[in-house]
């Protein structure tokens, strides 16, 4: 067997997606329906799917390949998949994820002739704890997974799918119609084969010959600290199986942030309203509050404190996923006025209000103040 990275002609230490990049080029070239030769196109697959699974790249880089890709036998799993996971599926998430789906994955119903699996997309929810901490999350996926009894290649015997007999391994079928103005050919996908232009002679009892079946799959997603609302995760090969043993698409795990009880966020920074009481907004204190992280901090509040005015907890925020610099705590204070004033209470704000001269009935002129100072 040739060296797989030499197949792929990609170095040892390529990248994930230098190794998905090369190996669509090189199946572009060649593919069997391009007039490539067939033995080459099922070696670049087979090293494709070696050298994209971090496991079997693994086992591949120290003890050398292990089979051809006939030799798969059932309750294997040629793409790590089943076994409760990926074994640090955090390797494998390569990069937030900006555009959605540009990695060139086949949108829709393309008339790719292998066939990839369809990326996949579930969402997670994580609550702003675990933002601050990051946080490993089971997902489960109900996706086309490369069946377990043919072990992808759709046939019960192994053998390898050979060119449909209908469409001869074009994927599609002519049709002459006759019209007014004359003879008109038309193209369509090839029934038989679905537009595949493969066919399996003995079909696998348990997919019907394609290779893949949807099964329900528990995955660990480790999610990073600092992730936002709508942040895409990519799990490299864990979407749907694709046709036949072509190869697979991408999970993308999307985040989306569990409403807190008390904290909301404004970017980095998380704002929460605390109540103050009109005595302690006046004269000044400290107050205990509670953090994102499960700690409490003392927050000094300075004499003559306003309602509307907000006490900074510096770095008590989220952090960011690209620097890990946190954002601050911002506490809205509400100064709260007392409604259950007993007797004696009464009479010491009486007195206050006397001493500051300010009289309990007041005509309105002279309370006013320009608008514009409240926006100041
Ligand atoms: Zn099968
Ligand atoms: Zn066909």
């Amino acid at each position: 067997m040739p060296d797989l990275y030499e197949l792929l002609g990609v170095p040892r230490d390529a990248s994930p997606d230098d190794i998905k990049r090369a190996y669509r080029r090189q199946a572009r070239q060649h593919h069997p329906d391009a007039g490539g030769d067939e033995e080459a196109f099922k070696q670049i697959t087979h090293a494709y799917q070696v050298l994209s699974d971090p496991q079997k790249r693994d086992r591949y880089d120290r003890f050398g390949d292990d089979g051809t890709p006939q030799a798969r036998g059932a309750g294997q799993d040629p793409f790590g998949f089943g076994q409760g996971g990926f074994g640090g599926i955090g390797d494998v998430i390569d990069a937030f994820f900006g555009s959605a789906f540009g990695g060139g994955a086949p949108s829709g119903g393309g008339r790719s002739r292998t066939t990839p699996g369809r990326d996949v997309l579930v969402g997670v929810e994580v609550t702003l704890e675990d933002v601050v901490t990051g946080v490993r999350r089971e997902v489960e996926v109900e996706v086309a997974s490369l069946c377990d009894i043919c072990g992808g290649s759709g046939s019960a015997s192994g053998k390898p799918p050979a060119a449909c007999t209908t469409c001869g391994g074009q994927g599609q079928v002519q049709r002459v119609v006759r019209t007014a103005f004359g003879q008109l050919a038309t193209a369509s996908p090839c029934p038989t084969c679905s537009g595949s232009g493969r066919q399996v002679a003995d079909p696998c009892t348990g997919c019907g010959g394609e290779g893949r079946r949807a099964q329900r799959r528990t995955l660990g997603v480790d999610i990073p600290a600092g992730v936002d609302e709508g942040d895409r995760l990519r799990v490299t090969g864990a979407g749907e199986a694709g046709r036949q043993g072509a190869p697979p698409g991408d999970l993308y795990v999307e985040v989306r942030l569990t409403p807190h009880e008390w904290f909301e966020r404004d970017g980095r920074d998380l704002i929460a309203e605390i109540n103050v009481p009109v005595t302690q907004a006046a004269l000044g204190g400290t107050v205990t509050v509670p953090t994102v992280d499960g700690a409490e901090v003392e927050v000094p509040i300075p004499a003559g404190t306003q309602s509307g005015q907000h006490l900074i907890v510096r770095r008590a925020g989220l952090p960011s996923s690209a620097s890990g610099r946190r954002g601050d705590l911002r506490l809205a204070v509400r100064v709260e006025v007392p409604t259950d004033l007993d007797t004696e209470q009464r009479e010491l704000l009486s007195r206050l209000a006397e001493m500051r001269g300010e009289p309990l009935a007041a005509d309105g002129r002279g309370l006013f103040t320009r608008l514009r100072d409240a926006f100041r």
